[in-house]
């Protein structure tokens, strides 16, 4: 037993496993208390896209907390919130109009539910029913969970996820399956469909082709089935373009962003709605407005690095660090792609993915020495069961990729 009072999320504090103390970082690079310099491989968990401290976020957030740090955002605003609406709005798909902030992305996609049945609400109350993407993430919140798929992380709180239609993932050469279901569905009868656009992240970085985007945001909007991207882990550049929907032409009804939002130095979220969906709740009777809120609603230093992160987008070449490391990662793919152990190795933008022959499921043996074996290698790299994927900071030098993916390749050798 630690003396740590702390109870971490997604960590089994039985199995005693080290918990390294992160004191500083830069880049693509942490240090730790004791001395260590570990190269974040996974972005501290998608959310790093710039880099470490990047000085411009940094000195947002510096200017902005000596000059306004909270208020309350129910019935007043701020520069940095507004400035953040408008910059979404001159980037982002022009239909999407309004833009609600929330905190993070599990509360994003609670946001987008709430909006998709505010609207029926208005249109035809029968309509409730979502519809999701097998595979699918969205949060641990609990109607983010009930949108996400069922396992070994929500089976204890399942009494309390609510019911929702799920949809087939559109694996290669089986997409049929997938529209004809969506199809189906959509018929019978549905609020909104949910996807993670192009990639499903947390379970198991499964990617889809933007044709097959394209056809089931078509499907649904035969159907008039809202259609809900979840970005928050694809936008901001992960896939390759800002939005994944991007490389399909998809426009969707209702748009969560999160990490990568303010650079990924301090939570912040937003849910992007088209003019109906706001439409919906507008008017002069009080018992049609929005109801959500959280205390910390468009943080005016959460918001000051977000307009940093804009500025970032338009003035830097981000594009171009972003092909870069696309291409980067894929030369070093390349190299371990047929290694008879690597199965399914595959990138979009700027993540890489590979299995390592093993059993399958997040908490198949291979998973946990895994685990071990990038920590020892000083790498954050955290597998899905034995996928191994590698999603860095758009900064990362070359000289720690090699090192992330020498690991790796010595990971198969050991498997
Ligand atoms: C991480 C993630 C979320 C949840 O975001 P949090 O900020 O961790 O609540 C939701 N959807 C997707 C696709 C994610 O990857």
């Amino acid at each position: 037993m630690s003396a740590s009072s702390v109870w971490h999320p997604f960590t089994q504090h039985g199995l005693g496993e080290p918990i390294p103390l992160v004191t500083r970082a830069e880049g693509a690079v942490l240090h730790t208390r004791d001395g260590r310099r570990i190269v974040d491989a996974i972005s501290s968990w998608w959310v790093t896209t710039h880099g470490h401290g990047h000085p411009r976020i940094v000195a947002a957030i510096r200017d902005q907390a000596e000059r306004l740090d909270q208020i309350i955002f129910a019935g007043w605003t701020h520069e940095p919130a507004e400035a953040v609406a408008q910059g979404l709005r001159d980037i982002m798909p022009q239909e999407l109009t309004r833009v609600f902030f929330s905190d993070s992305g599990s509360t994003s996609v609670e946001v987008a539910l709430k909006m998709a049945l505010g609207y029926w609400r208005e249109h035809d109350p029968a309509r409730h029913r979502i519809l999701v993407l097998e595979h699918g993430y969205h949060g641990d919140t609990i109607g983010a969970m009930s949108v996400g798929a069922r396992g070994v992380f929500n089976r204890a709180y399942e009494p309390l996820l609510f019911d929702v239609g799920t949809i087939p993932f559109p694996a290669a050469d089986r997409e049929q399956i997938t529209f004809d279901a969506l199809e189906q569905a959509c018929a019978a009868g549905a609020a909104a469909f949910i996807v993670e656009p192009l990639v499903l992240g947390a379970g198991g970085m499964h990617f889809y082709s933007p044709p097959t985007l394209r056809e089931m945001r078509a499907i649904c909007a035969r159907h008039g089935v809202l259609f809900i991207a979840d970005e928050v882990m694809t936008g901001w550049g992960r896939t390759g373009t800002l939005l994944a929907c991007e490389q399909a032409g998809v426009v969707p009804d209702i748009l969560c962003l999160s990490k990568g939002l303010t650079g990924g130095a301090i939570p912040l979220a937003v849910t992007m709605a088209t003019e109906p969906i706001f439409q919906a709740h507008y008017g002069p009777d009080r018992a049609r407005m929005f109801f959500h809120s959280s205390s910390y609603t468009a943080n005016p230093i959460a918001c000051a690095a977000a307009r940093a992160n804009l500025a970032i987008w338009a003035e830097e070449p981000v594009a171009e660090r972003i092909a870069s490391l696309g291409t980067r990662q894929q030369l070093r793919l390349d190299a371990i792609a047929s290694h008879p152990r690597v199965r399914g190795a595959r990138r979009m933008g700027t993540i890489a993915a590979l299995e390592i022959a093993a059993e399958e499921g997040y908490l198949s043996s291979i998973a946990p020495r895994l685990l071990a074996h990038f920590r020892n290698r000083d790498l954050l790299l955290r597998p899905l069961g034995n996928t191994v994927y590698v999603m860095p900071p758009y900064c990362i030098e070359d000289a720690d990729l090699d090192r992330i993916y020498a690991a790796i390749a010595e990971a198969c050798e050991a498997a």
